[in-house]
Order: structure tokens, then C-alpha cells, then sequence
């Protein structure tokens, strides 16, 4: 895959944190296993006894295989996940495709995003979406496509479109990210079921707003809510067509200003979800529509900046790459601290505890080998305390017969004599 070897960010790459480090935790997840089916095939081999070996602590060992199997699944599913949010047409869809550098997810008018839509790698190369409730793949092959079969389904808002797309072609599925898209947060959502489906397990949060109006009120009610259900969540804040500015060129400065106070204000004073020093890496003033652009003429062989773009086009496109790079940051540690911290401690206590279960098994086992040994040595002296009386006594016997022998015939040939 040219695509992926020619990107420079390819092994920089921040999310290799989380790539390297679920490689670890999976590879050390094997070890427990092999270690729990050996104390298990142990245990199964002393089977019945009791002197060796308790039932409760059989038990105890036996329990953990299905317990390590259930973490290995969930292991190898971890993906770092990211969920934007906004109101309708502030360009959700157009900031995922930028950053996946392809059109995937239709955008545009006529294209309102009425469900959830999650883009994630699909394991086989192939594209295809499946929607919620059913097993069946649809095949994708374009984006006119796509936004055909999701206009055909009869979905809910709070529904769950899953979009798999070839992992070879960004790097950010070949690295397990997974990326969803909403319904526009001004299409009066049912905020707390939003939230308890598809927020709960983000690692960051992405709210994209239109830098030509200022913060809204539902976009911040939505994030006020969800960060009384979780604790301090990661949010970045999009001021997205940022290329529309360039018309007020006088003002661009102040209000460039103005929206990052509002934005910070909001992160730190109301939300208090960051430090006002973090917000300065939260917010960015972006143009999603330049960047696919310019990144679909880059995979042209063309150069970024060859399709009509507006002026100032090269800062807002090093501002964007500066975003993906906090952001690849922020949900590498993020996803690492909240996927595996957990896993990590209950791999650890796991592991102690069959050892000391598999300990306590061995010292039973050294206290009876010695008992053996002990009665062995017993029988043993006492054998050869016998053993010895015995030839004592052969001999004194051997003493008595030689010497009776030696009378004897001393009598006898005196007497012979005589
Ligand atoms: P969504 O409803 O939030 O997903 O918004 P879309 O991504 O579908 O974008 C809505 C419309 O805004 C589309 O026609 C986009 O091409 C356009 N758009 C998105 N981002 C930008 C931008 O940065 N600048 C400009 N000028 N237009 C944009």
C-alpha cells in the first residue's frame, strides 16, 4: 500500500502508543493464559488429592480460564474511538473525511447525517456497512452509494450505522481508530440515550462548530451533560470554515480572539475540563473542505494547493495537521490509561494468585516428599540395625561353631591319641 508507506507520519505517529501498547498487553495476556491452562492441567492431574490440593483453590484456578478468555476478546477489540459532534452542517462528515483523507461519508446538502455512523478499519479489505441489529454486510462501494443505502434504511437517530473501510487506506484505521459522526446536535436529540449508546466509551470528543457564528447553546448543553457522566472527557473544539473568514480580513484577528476566549472560557471555566493552558491545545481554527481537497490532489500527484483555495489556505492547513497531531496525542494516552490500566492490574492479580495457589500446592507437595522420605529413612535405619545384629550375631555364632569345632577336635585327637 503506496498510500500508507509514503505518509512521513507513518512510524512518528503518536497513536503507536496505543498500537505498541495493546500489542504488549495482548502478548502478555497470552502468557497468563498459557500459565492458567498449565495450573489447570496440573490441578486436573492431582485430581483427588485432597492432601495436595483444595477444592475451593481448584475452583479458583479453573474460573480464571474463562475469565482470561473474556478479557483477551475485549483486548483484541480495544480501538481508540473519537465522536464528533455539532450542529448540522458545520461539517462533521467533511472534517472525518479530511482527516481520513477520502470522501467516505456523503456530505453536503441533501446529506444530513440522520443516525449515528461509525467509519471503522474492516479486517478483509473490503467496504461494507452493516447496520444495527443485523448481521448482514452491504457492500459499499462509493460514496453515492452509501448515502443511498443509509437514505433506504428506516433509521432512528440514535441508531448505529458501522461503516468498514479498508485499514490500508489510512492510517488511522490501520492504527484502530474509530470514528463516528452524529446527527446535528440542533435536531432536538434525546440527549441521555445519545450519551449512554455512544458516548460513554470515547476517549475524545470532538465538537465542531462554525467559526462564522459563535458557540451555541445546544452545543453546550450536550457537553455539560456529558461531562457530569464522565469524568474531565477530552474535547477538542473545531472552528470549522475558517476559509469563509478571509472575506473579512480587517476582522480576522479579533475574531479569531474572540471565538478562542468563548472556546476556552467554556472548556475551563464552565466545563472544567482543562487547564486554560491545555485549552490553547483544544482549539483550532480549520477549513475541512480545503484539507480533503487539497489531499485528494495530493493523492493525484498534484500539488495541495493546486484546486482554487482561498487565500491562506497553507496556515489553515498546517493549523489542521497541528490538530491531528494533539489530537493523535491526546487519544493515544487517553485510550492506553482508560483500555488497559484496568487490564493490566487484574492480568497482574490474576497471575498472583494462581501462583499463590500453584505455591501453597508445592509446599504441600515438599512437606509430604519429605514425610516419605523421613519414614523411609526410618524403615531403612531399622533394616539396617538387623541387618547388622544379625551379622554381629553370625559372627559371634561363627566365633562359638569355630571355636566349639576347634574343642572338638582338640578332644578328639586327645582322645585319639590316648
Ligand atoms: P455536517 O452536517 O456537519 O456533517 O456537515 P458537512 O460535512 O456535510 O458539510 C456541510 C456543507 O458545508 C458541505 O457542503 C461542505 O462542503 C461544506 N463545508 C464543510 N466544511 C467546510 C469548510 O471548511 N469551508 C467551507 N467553505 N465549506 C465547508
Amino acid at each position: 500500500n503506496t498510500l500508507i508507506s509514503a505518509d512521513p507520519r507513518n512510524n512518528s505517529s503518536p497513536l503507536q502508543t496505543f498500537v505498541k501498547a495493546k500489542r504488549k498487553i495482548n502478548d502478555i495476556f497470552g502468557e497468563i493464559d498459557d500459565y492458567v491452562h498449565d495450573a489447570v492441567q496440573y490441578i486436573t492431574a492431582t485430581e483427588g488429592n485432597d492432601d495436595l490440593i483444595q477444592k475451593s483453590e481448584a475452583a479458583l484456578v479453573e474460573e480464571y480460564v474463562g475469565k482470561v478468555t473474556g478479557i483477551r476478546e475485549v483486548l483484541k477489540r480495544d480501538h481508540m474511538k473519537v465522536a464528533f459532534f455539532g450542529r448540522t452542517s458545520n461539517g462533521k462528515s467533511s472534517v472525518i473525511n479530511a482527516m481520513l483523507r477520502d470522501k467516505i461519508l456523503p456530505s453536503g446538502i441533501g446529506h444530513t447525517t440522520n443516525c449515528f455512523l461509525q467509519v471503522e478499519g474492516s479486517e478483509n479489505g473490503e467496504s461494507y456497512l452493516m447496520t444495527e441489529g443485523s448481521d448482514m454486510k452491504q457492500n459499499v462501494k462509493s460514496v453515492g452509494q452509501l448515502a443511498h443505502a443509509l437514505c433506504e434504511e428506516k433509521l432512528g437517530e440514535s441508531q448505529l450505522v458501522r461503516i468498514f473501510w479498508p485499514r490500508d487506506k489510512c492510517l488511522l484505521l490501520r492504527d484502530d481508530v474509530v470514528l463516528v459522526d452524529s446527527p446535528g446536535i440542533d435536531v432536538t436529540p434525546n440527549m441521555d440515550e445519545w450519551i449512554d449508546k455512544h458516548c460513554l466509551d470515547a476517549d475524545v470528543f470532538v465538537l465542531v462548530v462554525n467559526a462564522e457564528s459563535t458557540l451555541m447553546l445546544t452545543e453546550k448543553n450536550f457537553f455539560h451533560k456529558v461531562s457530569t457522566r464522565l469524568s474531565k472527557p477530552n474535547i477538542f473544539i473545531l472552528n470549522n470554515r475558517w476559509d469563509a473568514s478571509v472575506s473579512e480580513v480587517e476582522y480576522i484577528d479579533q475574531v479569531r480572539s474572540q471565538h478562542s476566549e468563548r472556546a476556552a472560557d467554556f472548556l475551563v471555566r464552565e466545563l472544567k475540563v482543562c487547564s486554560a493552558k491545555e485549552a490553547g491545545e483544544r482549539i483550532f481554527f480549520i477549513s475541512a473542505k480545503e484539507v480533503l481537497q487539497a489531499r485528494l490532489q495530493e493523492q493525484k500527484g498534484l500539488p495541495a494547493h493546486s484546486g482554487a483555495l482561498a487565500e491562506g489556505f497553507q496556515t489553515r492547513y498546517f493549523e489542521f495537521q497541528d490538530f491531528e497531531r494533539k489530537f493523535e496525542e491526546c487519544i493515544s494516552h487517553s485510550a492506553v490509561r482508560t483500555k488497559f490500566e484496568q487490564h493490566s492490574q487484574r492480568g497482574k492479580n490474576i497471575a498472583v494468585e494462581v501462583r499463590d495457589v500453584m505455591e501453597k500446592v508445592y509446599e504441600r507437595a515438599l512437606a509430604l516428599q519429605k514425610e516419605k522420605t523421613y519414614l523411609k529413612k526410618e524403615v531403612y535405619d531399622k533394616l539396617n540395625f538387623t541387618e547388622q545384629q544379625l551379622m554381629l550375631i553370625t559372627q559371634e555364632m561363627k566365633e562359638k561353631i569355630r571355636f566349639m569345632v576347634e574343642d572338638v577336635e582338640q578332644k578328639v585327637s586327645k582322645a585319639l591319641s590316648e
